[in-house]
């Protein structure tokens, strides 16, 4: 019955607030102190950015993590440090946030689009090699919506060619490829604690690392230039401030005592939704099992195909959706070497050679994805119970039988 639908008018088959940001007592107590302290910024007495750095190295399994100002500024701090020259071009996927892509041009690289494995949605190594010239100088790879990619084949080419490999773990925090944190497994990770990500203090960022070398050049480039035991007006680099607060930081150390419950339960219904959505004709979830002992869920992604759903388009279908009361979206509209930057070389692209023309960029699983497929559940229904799992297959079901009528 169509008029059954909730976009329609019809009760809605997931009634429930998915909260985010998960705080309560303890997390308003500790940012408290830091206020009545005084030291919102200054290091001096107790650095609490400090301690929240030593707390995810320790988590990552990494020897260092630095935390910066966002995960974009994270992404730059890294490639920069790896010693990238003007015009070097830097491997990155075209199903990602701007970000991945835009630092490259932020430090007068040249961004390189290659396609993703349509199993996963994360870039695919088979494709690596045919993109890299002499110029190649990094591959930033994007565990995307908190699935790793493929880091043997990614690794095993990187070596090969005597390219950097920067972790793009945005949507990565806790997630484990082969029992090994994302982040870890690169020359560097960089993560986001940005509102919508897992892992959150409103804005912020940081870099893991176990190169002291690395570390040594993020360190010094987040801090004006300064080195260590240099003075306070001694600047060897061209860095910025891009340090965090001490307000920020402790709320991070105190979110991170919840991050792996959280993970855990995100993994668990992400591997049961699965289960359910499998069963339906026209949906399939994301393939599993490749390397990925930990998925995170930043976002729950499945495959809408629209033959058999009366050729619904993907983004009607997610409207409905979204009207039953599951938090879902379309995701990107299209790939991201379509957006305005890339297609006029706009503004800050003078490191791209005249021969670069984005406008003949075509990746085919990436097009399908962005215009016919994906569609996106947020990470926080996946908090969610083992009911709410059963409500969302419920409400694809419901649109289903009711637009095929
Ligand atoms: C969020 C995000 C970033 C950038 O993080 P900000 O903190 O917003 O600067 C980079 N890459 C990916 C994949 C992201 O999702």
């Amino acid at each position: 019955m169509k008029q059954n639908l909730a976009i329609l008018g019809g009760p809605k088959t997931l009634d429930k607030k998915f909260d985010w940001p998960v705080y309560d007592e303890s997390d308003v107590n500790a940012v408290a102190e830091i206020v009545r302290s005084g030291n919102w910024g200054n290091p001096d007495c107790g650095d609490v950015v400090e301690a929240f750095e030593k707390e995810f190295a320790s988590f990552c399994g990494t020897k260092y993590a630095l935390t910066c100002v966002n995960g974009s500024v994270a992404l730059r701090l890294a490639l920069i440090a790896c010693g990238v020259k003007p015009g070097d071009e830097v491997i990155v996927p075209p199903y990602t946030f701007i970000a991945t892509a835009s630092i490259v041009l932020e430090a007068n690289c040249v961004p390189v689009f290659v396609d993703i494995d349509p199993d996963t949605y994360n870039i695919n190594p088979a494709k690596i090699e045919a993109a890299i010239t002499i110029r190649t100088k990094a591959i930033i790879p994007v565990h995307f919506a908190g699935q790793s990619c493929d880091m043997d084949g990614i690794m095993s080419i990187a070596k090969k060619h005597n390219l950097r490999v920067i972790e793009d773990a945005c949507h990565g925090h806790g997630a484990e490829y082969k029992g090994k944190k994302l982040g870890s497994i690169g020359d560097a990770g960089c993560f986001s604690f940005q509102s919508s990500k897992n892992l959150t203090c409103g804005e912020g960022g940081i870099i893991t690392t176990n190169n002291e070398e690395l570390y040594d050049m993020i360190n010094s480039l987040r801090n004006v230039g300064r080195v260590k035991d240099g003075q306070w007006y001694e600047h060897h680099y061209a860095g910025c401030n891009y340090r965090m607060t001490q307000m920020q930081a402790i709320l991070l150390s105190n979110q991170l005592k919840r991050l792996n419950e959280q993970t855990a339960r995100r993994h668990e219904n992400g591997t049961y939704l699965n289960s359910l959505l499998e069963k339906i004709d026209g949906i399939k979830p994301l393939s599993r099992g490749l390397g990925e002992t930990v998925h995170c869920y930043h976002i729950y992604i499945f495959k809408y195909d629209l033959s058999k759903f009366n050729n619904l388009s993907k983004v009607e279908f997610a409207k409905m959706l979204a009207a039953e009361g599951v938090p879902c979206f379309m995701g990107y509209p299209e790939p991201l070497y379509k957006q305005p930057l890339f297609q006029k070389k706009s503004f800050m692209c003078y490191a791209i050679p005249p021969e670069v023309d984005y406008t003949k960029v075509f990746c085919h699983e990436t097009e399908k994805a962005c215009y016919t497929e994906a569609v996106w559940i947020f990470q926080n229904t996946l908090l969610g119970t083992k009911e709410d799992m059963d409500k969302i297959a419920e409400a694809i079901i419901k649109i289903q039988k009711a637009i095929k009528e």
